[in-house]
């Protein structure tokens, strides 16, 4: 019967920290105020989770690895620049004014002074690890556009970064020298929206969360969501292959989206934005770019196939004291509530130890456990799925699979555990800088690798409360529903001693119990050199000959890492 009593803090009303509740709402409406199509959208929605603006370099200390200046080529100065690339001249620069037109779609550093400020955004990437020396961005407004910017480039061997939020974790979205950054921002129109069949069609620069909206007005949900919706667009979402919070019950991207517009190197115009759900007709050649991270062409549009915004959303947070009840929770969770589990989160203690410590906020749950983990609900009938989840709790509860746990009672509340959980990446960021490791692993040995990265990295001597010590903690948490980790080692500054201790030894690790290094968050610079941990010599061939058929110009290669035939770069080729 012990267990029985703790069933009350499951049902008593949460306490909702206040600075979680009022940080979304004002970057909710930002990100809202940043579409034409939507200024005038209600907020209204069943949830509205936290979204991560794009962050001001200017406003961080400088967390860059060893190189003085704190670019990529001084942290890795083995990375060289091909130099059959063309320099930028004051004449490609009046060719892409001439093109676009107004000023606003250009920031020339190339013929004119531009400030520092205007220019970092789009150089420097969102963990500050990455820092480019673009002097050029170009912002069309439309595929034709794109398609003859990209023409250009291809004839006058002129590298280019396609980038949307700039929200990547792994350095695909910012150049490594002086590429043309050529940003989807300006196109940002939702095209149609199909009431019957569910079917969006967006530019690619629309931002996730102005999608979610306007789809949370016609009662639909777009089929990802993630911590990072308030800055990251649909053209990102699909180049990356996003996989986000929801996987576990909408499927990955290569399953929802219908058809892509996109442009190949040479500025032909591959449309195939197909609405229909079913096209057998020959190769799929759309799932080359989701996830093809920019390597064969930069998408423009995409049409995806979205579900109904589910009427009832239940949320619950549940502390355990190991790894194999979190499992277990697991396995409950998946048979008891089967159709209507949309999420289930895990984090470990330390993940919500740096949540607390940054935000000085309340916590959940009033014991500490060694893991917790979200579990969420989505259905049509809230009786009938707040009975299913009661009854789920009740019992993991009663068999102590479960220690404690409070299920949210509002809106608010659900947004509030929510954020206990999608605040992680910028709480553990909050000290300088993060490793981010994000792979798939056998559940079975998911959290192993964190204790056992924790263990090597205090055995190095690298953690430590004050300034001397780089590491600040190891954390581990994730889509434990998709086999997920996300494996940070938050520091006070990047630190070769510290890269040398994690790779590859990470990678390593993975491949020995055959995961994936990059579950959710592509190759870019950051894994290249790693990918034969996961995919073996006839997949990367095979993935060669693909770049070498869309880019035979070798359009976005751009600085050779390895002495191959072709100039090759690390974040747009494989
Ligand atoms: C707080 C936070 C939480 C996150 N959570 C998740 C998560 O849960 N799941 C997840 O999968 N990711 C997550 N991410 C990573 C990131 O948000 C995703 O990878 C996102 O899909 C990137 O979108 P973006 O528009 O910012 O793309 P960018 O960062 O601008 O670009 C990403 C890559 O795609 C290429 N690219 C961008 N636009 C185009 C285009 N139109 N055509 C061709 N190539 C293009 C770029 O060159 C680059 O290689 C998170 C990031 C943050 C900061």
């Amino acid at each position: 019967m012990a267990c029985r009593s703790r069933l009350a803090p499951i049902a008593r009303r949460f306490s909702t920290p206040s600075a979680a509740a009022a940080v979304p709402a004002a970057l909710l409406r930002s990100a809202c105020a940043s579409s034409s199509k939507l200024n005038n959208a209600s907020t209204t929605t069943l949830r509205c989770l936290s979204s991560t603006p794009t962050r001001r370099f200017r406003d961080s200390a400088p967390c860059r690895g060893d190189g003085a200046g704190g670019y990529t080529t001084d942290s890795y100065p083995e990375i060289k620049r091909d130099s059959r690339f063309a320099q930028l001249t004051a004449e490609h620069v009046a060719y892409f004014r001439d093109l676009l037109g107004k000023d606003s779609a250009i920031i020339d550093g190339v013929t004119a002074d531009v400030s520092a400020e205007d220019m970092e955004p789009y150089n420097g990437d969102w963990m500050r690890k990455y820092r480019g020396h673009c002097k050029l961005v170009l912002k069309p407004v439309s595929t034709e556009e794109v398609s003859k910017i990209l023409k250009y480039c291809n004839d006058n061997l002129l590298a280019v970064v396609p980038q949307g939020g700039n929200t990547g974790l792994v350095g695909g979205s910012v150049p490594v020298f002086d590429e043309i950054v050529v940003s989807t921002s300006r196109m940002n129109q939702i095209r149609s929206f199909d009431e019957v069949s569910g079917v969006l069609v967006v530019d690619a620069g629309v931002v996730l969360q102005v999608a979610d909206q306007f789809l949370a007005e016609k009662g639909y949900l777009f089929p990802l969501d993630l911590g990072a919706k308030g800055s990251c667009q649909i053209g990102g979402n699909v180049s990356t292959n996003a996989g986000g919070l929801r996987l576990l019950r909408y499927g990955s991207l290569h399953g929802s989206v219908l058809g892509i517009q996109a442009v190949l190197p040479d500025g032909t115009i591959v449309d195939d934005l197909c609405t229909l759900r079913k096209n057998n007709t020959g190769y799929d050649l759309k799932q080359l770019f989701i996830g093809g991270e920019g390597t064969i062409g930069m998408i423009t549009a995409v049409s995806i196939q979205c579900p109904q915004r589910p009427k009832a959303v239940n949320v619950a947070f549940l502390g355990a004291d190991s790894f194999e009840k979190i499992q277990l929770a697991f396995r409950e969770a998946k048979s008891q509530l089967s159709e209507i589990l949309s999420a289930f989160e895990l984090m470990d203690s330390y993940s919500q130890d740096m949540v607390h410590r940054v935000r000085q906020s309340k916590r959940p749950l009033d014991d500490k456990h060694q893991f917790y983990c979200l579990i969420e609900t989505s259905g049509s009938n809230s009786e009938h799925d707040a009975e299913k989840l009661e009854k789920f709790l009740e019992e993991v509860m009663a068999k102590e699979i479960i220690a404690d746990g409070v299920l949210a009672q509002d809106e608010t509340q659900v947004k509030s555990l929510w954020s206990q959980r999608e605040g992680i990446t910028e709480c553990v960021g909050h000290f300088g800088g993060t490793y981010k490791y994000d792979v798939s692993i056998p559940l079975k040995d998911l959290y192993r690798l964190v204790d056992e990265t924790r263990e090597r990295i205090e055995a190095a001597g690298l953690k430590g409360d004050t300034d001397e010590f780089p590491v600040v903690e190891v954390v581990g948490y994730g889509h434990m529903g998709d086999c997920n980790l996300h494996l940070n080692v938050a520091v006070r500054r990047y630190d070769k001693r510290v890269e040398e201790v994690l790779e590859p030894f990470v990678y390593e690790w993975i491949g020995k119990v055959n995961g994936s290094i990059s579950a959710e968050h592509g190759i870019g610079i950051a894994k290249k050199k790693y990918l034969g941990f996961s995919r073996n010599d006839t997949m990367v061939n095979l993935m060669k000959q693909v770049k070498k058929l869309y880019d035979p110009v070798s359009f976005f290669f751009f600085f050779s890492l390895e002495n191959t035939s072709l100039p090759s770069s690390p974040n747009k080729t494989w």
